[in-house]
């Protein structure tokens, strides 16, 4: 073999992240505060027009801080789309809520609009109206928002917008994270742009974000000595962390246009070949394509089984993953409620990531092109 491994995802640095960390220590603001934290949050702010942004050490601590600011505690019902990665829904679980998991749709495979309303009638009935709505734009494509937020006021149930993986994804012209109450976006070091760990809490109402700073800061109440009235968090990011996320939003629309293409590079090569789809754009809406992912039907091309696939393009030093396995079929998670069918357990059974970094390069490329077409050849 001796080939270097070719990585789902991995970070993609431009030329300022490093002028930056390097300005950063010059004048030592090696602290979480600094002037490339107040740069950062009002970048973010002024690329998704979510009017302000607190920015913290992970997507996670986003979610935390999200429901926290809206009151979500014990015994409270959170209603959170299933086909995620987890970050999505443990906060629930900090909080000690009750997390009830719904299924998507085919078309975004995002959350379902009939299920979230069967699950608040549901709830409704047994006089227990859920407190959050968190809905997910997984893999970068945007989920049915507009269906979404006329049940949220229909109900009166505010939104968390889970956009970690849909930074410069939109709807109409519209940034994913700026529709729900809340939007919230990850700075992993997996996602479209990294500052190594991060994350963001974006609202159009401003006390709302002095809140969440407050919160992030050990709610230190406003007083010479250390004086606490509240149970807070340390969540803050770091001036280092946001020096490369400043370097790194600078350069955030070439890695979409990078990923989009590596996306077209898939549709491609797959053209040819029976029973392999991918997720289209619905008219409106534009995806960051962070991963390009593939749906195999064995029924119609028997070739296509999915685990051989993986296993055949690991051998080769490639790296693919199944899609997110969904969080009611999560042992964590198998006592909870869920409502909907089997498009998230079937997108889990047939479904998979294909390597899809910015950075990939013609010869990757290349590679990932004669393992797949030498597996189907076989
Ligand atoms: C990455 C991710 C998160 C969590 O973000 P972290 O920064 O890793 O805590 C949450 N939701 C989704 C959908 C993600 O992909």
């Amino acid at each position: 073999m001796g080939q270097s491994k070719i990585w789902l995802s991995s970070p993609h640095m431009g030329t300022e992240e490093l002028k930056n960390v390097q300005e950063a220590f010059a004048t030592n603001w090696v602290a979480p505060a600094g002037p490339f934290i107040n740069q950062f949050e009002k970048n973010l702010s002024d690329y998704t027009k979510a009017k302000h942004t607190a920015v913290v050490q992970s997507g996670t601590a986003a979610i935390h801080l999200a429901l926290r600011l809206l009151d979500v505690a014990k015994d409270d019902v959170v209603l959170c789309q299933s086909f995620t990665f987890i970050g999505s829904s443990n906060p629930i679980v900090y909080q000690q809520a009750q997390p009830v998991f719904i299924d998507s749709e085919s078309e975004t495979w995002n959350m379902c609009p009939e299920a979230l309303e069967m699950a608040i009638e549901h709830f409704l009935k047994l006089d227990k109206k859920p407190k959050a709505i968190i809905v997910v734009h997984l893999y970068g494509m945007p989920a049915k928002m507009k269906e979404i937020i006329a049940i949220s006021k229909r109900y009166d149930i505010p939104i968390i917008e889970d956009a970690a993986e849909a930074l410069g994804s939109t709807i109409d012209g519209y940034s994913c994270s700026s529709f729900g109450t809340f939007g919230i976006l990850s700075f992993n070091g997996n996602k479209i742009i990294t500052t190594s760990g991060g994350g963001a809490l974006q609202s159009n109402d401003e006390p709302t974000i002095a809140k969440a700073r407050f919160l992030a800061t050990q709610a230190k109440d406003n007083a010479p000595h250390y004086q606490h009235s509240t149970i807070g968090y340390n969540y803050r990011m770091s001036n280092i962390a946001a020096a490369i996320g400043v370097g790194q939003l600078e350069v955030l629309d070439q890695r979409v246009q990078a990923r989009r293409a590596n996306h077209a590079f898939y549709e491609d090569l797959f053209k040819e070949v029976e029973g392999v789809s991918f997720l289209k754009e619905p008219n409106g809406f534009f995806s960051n394509r962070w991963l390009t992912c593939v749906v195999f039907d064995q029924d119609k091309n028997h070739k296509l089984n999915p685990d051989k696939f993986r296993l055949h393009l690991e051998q080769d030093n490639i790296e693919s993953r199944p899609l997110w396995k969904p969080m009611h079929l999560q042992p964590i998670y198998k006592n909870e409620l869920y409502f909907g069918g089997q498009v998230a357990e079937q997108l889990f059974e047939k479904g998979l990531c294909l390597p899809s970094g910015s950075n990939l390069t013609k010869q990757e490329k290349d590679r990932i092109q004669s393992s797949i077409f030498s597996f189907l050849d076989q």
